[in-house]
């Protein structure tokens, strides 16, 4: 009976397995297909000014649409695009995309807006990648000091002297460079010196606990001494609450927020609407 029981478990296993791996293939599969035909879109989550509750910028975040007019999350696909390679020409398209809107926004008078695009490790050690990005800026017109990249600390795995010489060189152009999800990773303060990052993201894990819990307090009010310190900004992550909101401006040294209590990553007719309205948020309506 074990042994049945044994084989059984076994054949379970590797049906299990072998479900999975097919899963992986057609989603790979039907990714690449997406891809071909550009079946993505773009949203885009205001940052607002800690100071003015004026909407600066917003944070480029890409889903895939279905053919149901769903929308899946990057969360279930960017991981395979990244495992696959397929993440390059995905990274490309969001970048174009990205500053595409960017410049077009200017010109209807929605403002100077800086739009942030996350890039994936893989783009950074991809040679080329600072060539195309400045050649782009110039296609779509955008000033490169309206984009800003934003990277994780993943990077610091990655090829150092390719990585530092693509982010310097962005930066060198005018391309702003962020540090995402800070305090996450593999956060070596000699990296902060010796790359160009100009802002860190204080990860949404961190902002969570704030005001009661006393080791996130500990550690964003570390993040922003840091940060004023070696002269960068500071933008809060995953700001859901008053009491967050209130914790952090007490910091007074957030240089903006991001977060659900002012808005969830919108469509970009919706963004652009917010902005024809003003694109300002009163505080006093957020705060108790
Ligand atoms: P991220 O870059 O850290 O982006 C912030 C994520 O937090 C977004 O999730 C955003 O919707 C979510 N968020 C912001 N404020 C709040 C809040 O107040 N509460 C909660 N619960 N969530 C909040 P999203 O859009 O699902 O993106 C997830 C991740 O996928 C991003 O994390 C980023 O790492 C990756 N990603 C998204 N777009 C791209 C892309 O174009 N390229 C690459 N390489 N990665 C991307
Ligand atoms: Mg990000
Ligand atoms: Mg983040
Ligand atoms: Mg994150």
């Amino acid at each position: 009976r074990a042994k049945d029981a044994g084989r059984n478990n076994f054949a379970f296993f590797t049906e299990d397995l072998g479900e999975r791996v097919m899963g992986a293939l057609r989603l790979e599969n039907d990714l690449r297909k997406a891809l071909a035909r550009k079946d993505f879109v773009l949203h885009y989550q205001p940052r607002v000014d800690m100071l003015t509750g004026q909407i600066t910028g917003m944070e480029a975040l890409v889903r895939w649409s279905q053919p149901d007019g769903g929308l899946v999350s990057p969360a279930d696909f960017i991981p395979l695009a990244e495992e696959t390679g397929l993440i390059l020409s995905l990274g490309e398209w969001v970048l174009e995309e990205a500053c595409r809107q960017t410049a077009l926004w200017s010109a209807e008078g929605l403002g100077a807006l800086k739009v942030s695009v996350n890039l994936s490790p893989r783009q950074l050690e991809q040679p080329g990648l600072t060539g195309r990005t400045l050649a782009l800026l110039e296609r779509t017109g955008l000033p490169p000091e309206q984009l800003e990249v934003e990277v994780t600390e993943s990077v610091f795995l990655k090829d150092f002297g390719m990585v530092s010489q693509a982010l310097s060189a962005l930066a060198e152009a005018g391309v702003g460079v962020a540090l995402d999800d800070f305090g996450t990773g593999y956060s070596s303060l000699a990296y902060l010196k010796k790359l160009p990052i100009k802002t860190l993201k204080i990860d949404k894990s961190f902002v969570d606990g704030l005001p009661l819990d006393r080791d996130d307090a500990a550690i964003v009010t570390s993040i922003v001494s840091i940060a004023a310190n070696l002269n960068m900004d500071v933008v809060a992550e995953g700001v859901e609450s008053s009491a967050q909101l209130e914790f952090l401006r007490r910091l007074n040294c957030c240089s903006s927020f991001q977060g659900y209590l002012f808005a969830r990553p919108l469509a970009a007719s919706e963004f652009a609407l917010l902005m024809a309205r003003g694109g300002y948020y009163d505080f006093k309506d957020h705060l108790k």
